[in-house]
Formats: C-alpha cells, sequence, structure tokens
C-alpha cells in the first residue's frame, strides 16, 4: 500500500513561480483602458499595484524568483503535504486512486497567503503604508490580514454582507491578525452608498466590495490595493502548489489522468493545474483538467467570452474574460469564494483554447461530496473545495463502472471549520440549490460595455 501523506522536506520547496503564458499557442487578449479601449501600460495600473506586482502581470518569463522574505513566511506552512485519499476510495469502493493536496495548512486555513504574503512583500517594499480589499467568504481577508501584519503594513478590507453576516468567526480572525473590517456595500465609499441607495438590504458581492476597496486605494498615495485571484500574477504565486504536487506524485510513482479544482476566479484552480498544463503541452502527460464551478454562478459553462468589468461599478479596466456581466449578484450560496461574475482571463483563455474542460454542480450535491469526504478523510472541507470534491467522486464512481483505475488529482483548497453553520443546515436538510436561468443569464448579458472587435 502506498503512503497516505507524501511530504517534502523545506529543502525541496520551488523556488520559482510558474508563468504559463510563454508555453500556451497563443498569448491571452490585452487587459483594455475602459475610456480609451487601448491596451493599458504599467501607468494605468501604478495607482493601485506596486511596479513589481504589474511587471509579473505581464511577464513573458517562464519562471520568476520567489524572493527570500517570502519563502521565509512560507515555510510556516509550506511544503503543503499531498495525500492519497485510500479511505474514501474504499467508501467508493472504486478503483480510481484519489490524491488531494492539502492547502488547509495555511495560517488563514486555505491557499490564499500563497499569493497574499508576497503581494505584501513587494508592496512594503515599494513603501506602501496601507492595503485595502475585499472578500467574500473572508478567506481572502485573513489572509492578507496576516500577510500585512508580517511586513508592517495596515489592511483594510471590505466584506460581502452576506458572508459577514453568516461567517463572524473570520472577521474575528481578521482583527486578530490587526486587520479592519467592514461590510459592503458600506456608507464609507461612493461605490457601496450608490448601492445601498437602490437596494438597503444589497447582500452586496465581490464585484461591489471591490469597487468600493479600489475606490479607497484610488485616492490615497499611500495605500495599495491587493486582488486576491483573477489576475494574472495572483495565479502566478499560486503555482507553488502544483510545482509542490508534481514533485510529490512523481515520490508516489504517479502521473495523474485527471485534475479536477474549484473555480471561483481561478487562482487555486490554476495554481494546481498550470504546472501540470506545462507537462501536457510539453507532451510528458496526456492529463484532463477539470474547472468545478457552482451553478449559481456559472461563468464558464454558461457566462459569455467578452469584455467585462472585474467590478461592479465600472472602475477597472476590461478584461476578456468568461462573465456573466459585471453587475450579476450570484443566490447567497454557502460557497462565498465561488461567488464572481467572472472567470480570470488566463483561465478563461485556456478554456477557450481547449486544454480545459468545465462542469458546474449544485451546492447540495457538494455538501454531500463534502460530508462523504469528511467522514473517510477527517477533514471537514471549506465549501468552496466541496464542488472540486463532487466532481471528484462523480470521476471515481465512473471508474467503478468502468474498472479503470484512473488517478485522480484534486485541490482540497481550504478546511471548513469556520464554516460549519452551512453544514449544520445542510445536514438539517435547510440547503437549497440555486441554479442560474437561461433568462437571468441573457439579462446579465445585456449590460456589457460595447468593445468593438
Ligand atoms: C477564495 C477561495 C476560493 C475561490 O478562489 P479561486 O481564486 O477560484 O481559488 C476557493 N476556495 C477557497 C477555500 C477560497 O478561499
Amino acid at each position: 500500500m502506498t503512503a497516505t501523506k507524501i511530504l517534502l522536506s523545506e529543502s525541496e520547496m520551488p523556488r520559482n513561480w510558474y508563468n504559463v503564458v510563454p508555453d500556451l499557442p497563443s498569448p491571452p487578449p490585452p487587459v483594455l483602458h475602459p475610456g480609451t479601449l487601448q491596451p493599458v501600460g504599467p501607468g494605468d495600473l501604478a495607482p493601485l499595484f506596486p511596479m513589481a506586482l504589474i511587471e509579473q502581470e505581464v511577464t513573458t518569463e517562464r519562471y520568476v524568483p520567489i524572493p527570500d522574505e517570502v519563502l521565509d513566511v512560507y515555510r510556516l506552512w509550506r511544503p503543503s503535504p499531498l495525500y492519497r485519499a485510500h479511505r474514501l476510495e474504499k467508501a467508493l469502493g472504486t478503483p480510481a486512486k484519489i490524491y488531494y493536496k492539502y492547502e488547509g495548512v495555511s495560517p488563514a486555513g486555505s491557499h490564499k497567503p500563497n499569493t497574499a504574503v508576497p503581494q505584501a512583500f513587494y508592496n512594503a517594499a515599494a513603501g506602501i503604508r496601507r492595503l485595502t480589499t475585499e472578500t467574500g467568504a473572508g478567506q481572502w481577508g485573513t489572509a492578507l490580514a496576516f500577510a500585512s501584519v508580517q511586513f508592517g503594513l495596515e489592511c483594510e478590507i471590505w466584506q460581502v454582507r452576506a458572508s459577514y453576516d453568516q461567517k463572524p468567526y473570520r472577521k474575528m480572525m481578521i482583527e486578530t491578525f490587526g486587520g479592519t473590517i467592514h461590510p459592503s456595500p458600506s456608507t464609507l465609499t461612493e461605490a457601496g452608498r450608490r448601492i445601498l441607495e437602490s437596494d438597503p438590504r444589497s447582500p452586496g458581492s465581490l464585484g461591489i466590495a471591490i469597487s468600493e476597496a479600489v475606490e479607497v486605494a484610488a485616492q490615497n498615495a499611500d495605500t495599495n490595493y491587493a486582488l486576491g485571484s483573477v489576475l494574472n500574477h495572483v495565479l502566478l504565486h499560486q503555482t507553488v502548489i502544483g510545482e509542490e504536487a508534481l514533485l510529490q506524485l512523481a515520490k508516489a510513482g504517479e502521473v495523474p489522468d485527471v485534475i479536477v479544482g474549484c473555480t471561483g476566479g481561478g487562482s487555486n484552480f490554476a495554481g494546481l493545474a498550470f504546472p501540470f498544463l506545462r507537462e501536457k503541452l510539453a507532451g510528458r502527460i496526456d492529463t484532463v483538467i477539470r474547472a468545478v464551478e457552482p451553478a449559481a454562478c456559472p461563468s464558464l459553462t454558461k457566462g459569455v467570452y467578452a469584455y467585462d468589468f472585474g467590478d461592479t461599478a465600472g472602475m477597472t479596466p476590461l478584461m476578456k474574460m468568461h462573465t456573466l456581466g459585471h453587475d450579476f449578484i450570484p443566490d447567497p450560496i454557502h460557497a462565498g469564494g465561488l461567488r464572481y461574475h467572472g472567470m480570470s482571463p488566463l483561465i478563461s483563455h485556456v478554456y477557450e483554447l481547449g486544454l480545459i474542460e468545465a462542469v458546474a454542480k449544485d451546492q447540495r450535491e457538494c455538501f454531500e461530496a463534502g460530508v462523504r469526504f469528511a467522514r473517510s478523510e477527517g477533514i471537514i472541507p471549506a465549501p468552496e473545495p466541496t464542488h472540486a470534491l463532487a466532481a471528484c467522486i462523480e470521476e471515481a464512481l465512473r471508474c467503478k463502472e468502468t474498472g479503470e483505475p484512473k488517478v485522480i488529482l484534486t485541490a482540497l483548497c481550504g478546511h471548513g471549520h469556520l464554516d460549519l453553520p452551512a453544514y449544520g443546515r445542510y445536514l438539517a436538510g435547510e440547503m437549497t440549490d440555486h441554479e442560474l436561468s437561461s433568462e437571468a443569464v441573457k439579462e446579465a448579458m445585456a449590460k456589457l460595455p460595447a468593445v468593438p472587435a
């Protein structure tokens, strides 16, 4: 029997992040200035981001070295373990081998610190004093609060109202790490006040919270904005997950047949999948790579591939991505981290190229998978990765029918210790599904900005 836990030593930690762009058959379309519709330059992004991150956003280098200061903080929880889910396999009666890369060992309990730490580092190095951001379920806010305090930065966070009310422990965690947190929409910003005027009981959305955090950063010279997903540099930082997993699977003597991961903005999925995509593009492996999104917010499977704003108020540059429309507000499903109207431009591009697949899952099927996983593996997953687990179990049960001993790899991108009320609701039979109707999609799409082809 192969090992349950496959570990790397600190000396085996990856020293570089991997940028998939130079290995793709074509580069992703440029990000456009919303006024001129011309590609944005570094100057356009400088009010929000430090130059080091702007350079990483557009780099065509295949590898970007991880600074020593960042590696030092990574060592608090990295390398993260890769597990073989022997007990889940047995419970399912499948010949498939299931591996999961567990990111719940980080200070925030998710993969988010992998990018929060370098973002705080580069901002501090550029003389910035404060970071603003949005957070959905609270994972990103927790990660950035932790990362900020490592490098002496203040951290101010707008949390989507629905999650702020559902998950009070995230607020306490953020404040313990020294951050400040507001529910969004808030009366502190123009963007928040505008939403509250039309809907005083707005549950908020990531798009609205982004508008608020960007507004404050844009108005203060000593303040920058940090984004926890979607952008190229965020996906880049997350590739430590996949680089480690490659080494760990090699130790186990395995090659994955299928990789499944959940996608909100796409960062944990890209982090795990892109190093394997490199191997696939080089012809060394032939792995199916599958993104899993919530049926309530299906940007890849039901959205259109078009230029759209990253936020609700329309302040960000235009990105070509799979989108449900920038003012789309998804139903308040429990996987708060998957409630974003768009998909990262890089994942969208890779999807358009046919290099990855996508499926959508209803939340009850996901929680069923989460409970099944918890009972066999002993880890209660965050609501987001239950989407990946649902697809993972679906694949493993297919293998049971065909008798194929496929190797399935997934990212267990966070634990659900602060999401227990959602499990409580599921176990009490109170959870509902929220599949998005085609009419709702059409309606949301009507407001896409007009960009000539
Ligand atoms: C933020 C978050 C997500 C969604 O973001 P991605 O960029 O798609 O990874 C998923 N899972 C967890 C645990 C998160 O914290």
